[in-house]
């Protein structure tokens, strides 16, 4: 199993506080279509088994998305914010097409929640609305869509969680998980600093009440596509929430590519020495030199507890085909087979 991930953008509409790519935007360029072609190419020759697309915003791409992904051989999720006035012009399009066989949005809070609302929404509370109704659109209309909620864990929504997890399984649709993290060394590009993200982070006596919301949701019907990061003893979570877990220098087996091409030590750390190679170089020795730089920029990396390298080293070690099932049809040993997604590249 090889995993790869892909900014296809940096642009975004979106100005959601705990998420620092919106400070990239484009200022590094963007990769053409054909360039994004052939580098779908690379990835299949590499043995690439997955590709995690984010944006950030994915769709602002509009038919150039279903352009790259046309010819495209290597199994991906693609996430979306789902901004009504993109989701809108394209879900007929896209899904229709086939091309586009996922869909993923952002849900940080319940959907009651969210109805009982009378003041503004939050920019987080409003793109889980517009995540909602993505999700609940194209389950009326597209009912067999592989879709997933992608639900990060603060201080702020994580006593919605159960509520949250049985709101998506009640539809059928999985769950992904994942702790809030910080910029704890000024390197990690995709959040802000402790100054920004103080109010999301959980605090040593948040650490009991959070361990038993965990048990509560493991312990009722979910579809979590790695429920394995939530079963966690209260050591182990603490270890977790301070952003101590290791990929120990191979975070997810294949590249992360940036929306120029340039290559990243991973989703959430830019490095040194990896971004000076770039995807369209990759053959031969360039692999062997990538493999070390990536190796090398992460091994200065002071530790995350991204759900992502942690479910790839998990499945790796304990049950590599069954793991490639996890990551492209959302399998688990707790998922009946008749829920299995059935993805046009699998
Ligand atoms: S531990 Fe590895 S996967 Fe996690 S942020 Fe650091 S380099 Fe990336």
């Amino acid at each position: 199993m090889k995993n790869a991930f892909t900014y296809i953008t940096r642009a975004c509409p979106r100005d959601c506080d705990y998420c620092n790519i919106k400070s990239g935007k484009e200022s590094r360029g963007r990769m053409s279509v054909e360039d994004w072609v052939t580098t779908n190419y690379i990835l299949k020759n590499m043995g690439v088994t997955f590709n995690l697309i984010l944006g950030n915003e994915t769709w602002l791409l509009g038919h150039k998305l279903l352009d790259i992904l046309k010819l495209n051989e290597v199994p991906f999720a693609l996430y979306t914010t789902a901004p009504p006035s993109l989701f809108e012009k394209y879900r007929d399009e896209f899904f229709g097409s086939g091309v586009i066989d996922n869909l993923t949005c952002g849900i940080d809070y319940s959907f009651k929640y969210l109805q009982s609302i009378t003041r503004k929404f939050t920019t987080t509370e409003q793109k889980s609305w517009d995540g909602w109704q993505a999700l609940k659109w194209a389950k009326e209309h597209y009912p067999n869509l592989d879709m997933q909620g992608n639900i990060t864990v603060y201080r702020e929504n994580y006593l919605q969680l159960p509520m949250l997890v049985q709101e998506l399984a009640e539809l059928d649709i999985f769950e992904g998980v994942n702790l809030i993290h910080w910029n704890k060394d000024g390197q990690y590009d995709f959040f802000p600093g402790r100054d920004v993200m103080e109010k999301y982070l959980f605090r040593d006596h948040d650490i009991d009440s959070l361990h038993n919301v965990f048990k509560r949701v493991l312990r009722n019907y979910h579809l979590l596509h790695h429920p394995e990061v939530l079963d966690l003893d209260i050591p182990t979570l603490k270890f977790m929430l301070d952003m101590k877990w290791h990929c120990e220098g191979d975070p997810y087996g294949g590249p992360t590519i940036d929306s120029d091409g340039s290559l990243r030590c991973c989703g959430y750390r830019r490095g040194t020495r990896t971004p000076k190679i770039h995807i369209l170089d990759m053959v031969g020795k360039k692999i062997e030199q990538w493999e070390e730089a990536v190796h090398a920029d992460a091994m200065d990396c002071p530790g995350c507890s991204w759900s992502f390298p942690r479910m790839f080293k998990h499945w790796n070690a304990t049950d590599e085909p069954f793991g490639r099932d996890v990551f492209t049809k959302h399998a688990g040993r707790h998922v009946p087979d008749d829920k299995l997604s059935e993805r046009k590249i699998e």
